[in-house]
């Protein structure tokens, strides 16, 4: 149902008096969504949009799956909950699949309901394995909203404070876009942020317990670090016992298009010890988790429970969404759409001065803005083309460094025409705000 513009305008003094200050909210105008197919969703001024932000990521599949959908009102009439005290066969079922494809050897599945949480599991079975509440964590990084987790975020506008009871060090080679090393070829830049890690070893004496990392990060602005360098830094932790956490929050289930996980790309040492996951596995409902060898999983000895992690609804959810993306090859989508995509945002932003950079994997591109003529950073640009692509039935997301890039991820259903007209209303958006700033 439609509703007047003041109605939105009231909700959005509403919200004001009741949430927190500090929950980012995307426009001047909130957008207030009430529903969606595919890959549109409608606000409630009846405005229809292209979604290339997935609701940061989480629907994967598309917007209102029918298989999804009945999946979750099946379960939920016969038993929404039982709590992790007793065994429901959505999460066996789920587990088994997550398992097998996780890569990890004799792997274990614990279900959270976020990626924070799953991040902090993670945390938890890392220290505990390692008995040190040490760890390293890539710049630039983002790991989720917790006490441990904001202590772990690299990403300065995401961590204001990190008085987290872990001690956490920063690790050279998320992103080389600018600062020291910038002007370094990759092998350069691998030998450079590897003497790093390896000198900030030594005065560390071993006692470190992972490292994790998003094998692409996303708040970060979907940067890559290049081939090779997780590689490299993974031979040189292998030696010292230290444990490999990949961040898959945000790269899992085949988006990055070439690989199933993110870290396949790192592949040259195998699968890493702990892998995180949440988003889009449910496509919109709340599941995230952890998986790693049991021996590892088992390294906590006192009881613990997730009192929703795993609910029968959401498992179904996960289910149902897994079996249509793997039946509907939706990795090979990713990796032919978004390769189309890519191309199709090089072209059409090439004559820009506001675009420094458009890069990615699949369907994860960033677009990197700059004020024009100059190479710094233009967060202000970023929230511009965010306001004129909405007005041109558009949506996307903004990150990276200061808040200078777009973040482009659709539901991996996109179609090639979809993904045409996407680049258009983008090309145009920003074209809009280089005008605005000129
Ligand atoms: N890890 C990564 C890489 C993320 O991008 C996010 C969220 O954006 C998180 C963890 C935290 O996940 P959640 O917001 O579900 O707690």
């Amino acid at each position: 149902m439609t509703q007047h513009p003041q109605d939105a305008a009231s909700l959005h003094a509403r919200h004001q008096s009741v949430l927190p200050s500090w929950l980012s909210l995307y426009y001047e105008r909130p957008l207030e969504l009430t529903h969606g197919e595919g890959r549109h969703v409608w606000d409630a001024e009846g405005n229809r949009y292209l979604d290339f932000f997935g609701g940061i990521l989480t629907t994967m599949t598309a917007h209102a799956l029918p298989e999804v959908t009945k999946a979750v009102s099946e379960q939920a009439g016969r038993i929404i909950h039982t709590s992790t005290l007793y065994l429901s066969r959505p999460m066996v079922d789920l587990a088994e699949r997550i398992v097998a494809l996780s890569g990890i050897p004799d792997a274990r599945v614990f279900f959270t309901t976020s990626g924070t949480e799953a991040n902090d599991a993670a945390l938890l079975l890392a220290t505990a394995h390692r008995r040190s509440n040490q760890v390293l964590a890539m710049r630039n990084s983002y790991h989720g909203r917790s006490f441990s987790t904001v202590g772990i975020t690299g990403n300065q506008s995401w961590s204001p404070t990190s008085l987290s009871p872990l001690q956490t060090l920063y690790v050279h080679g998320g992103v080389r876009t600018r600062g020291p090393y910038a002007e370094l070829g990759d092998r350069a830049y691998i030998a450079a942020c590897v003497a790093d890690l390896e000198d900030m070893l030594q005065q560390t004496a071993g006692g470190i317990a992972a490292l994790i990392a998003e094998p692409v990060q996303g708040v970060g602005g979907f940067t890559m670090p290049p081939d090779g360098l997780y590689a490299a830094f993974r031979e040189v932790l292998a030696r010292h016992g230290i444990l490999w956490i990949s961040d898959e929050v945000q790269t899992g289930w085949g988006r990055t298009g070439d690989h199933f996980w993110g870290w396949q790309a790192h592949a040259d040492n195998g699968p890493p010890d702990l892998l995180t996951f949440a988003k889009g596995i449910g496509n919109g409902m709340a599941i995230g988790g952890v998986v790693a060898r049991a021996e590892v999983m088992n390294s906590l000895t006192a009881n613990s429970i997730s009192t929703f992690g795993g609910s029968p609804v959401t498992m179904a959810a996960g289910l149902a969404n897994l079996n249509y993306l793997l039946e509907h090859d939706l990795q090979g989508n990713a990796r032919r759409v978004g390769g189309l995509l890519i191309e199709r945002l090089r072209a059409v932003t090439a004559g820009l001065d506001l675009v420094r950079e458009v890069r990615g994997r699949g369907l994860m591109i960033g677009v990197e803005l700059v004020r024009p003529g100059t190479d710094e950073r233009a967060p202000e640009a970023a929230s511009l083309v965010l306001e004129a692509a909405r007005e041109r039935g558009l949506l996307i997301g903004k990150g990276g460094q200061g808040g200078a890039s777009l973040r482009i991820a659709p539901p991996m259903t996109l179609t090639v025409a979809e993904a045409e007209e996407g680049a258009t209303l983008l090309a145009d958006a920003l074209q809009a705000a280089q005008g605005m700033l000129a």
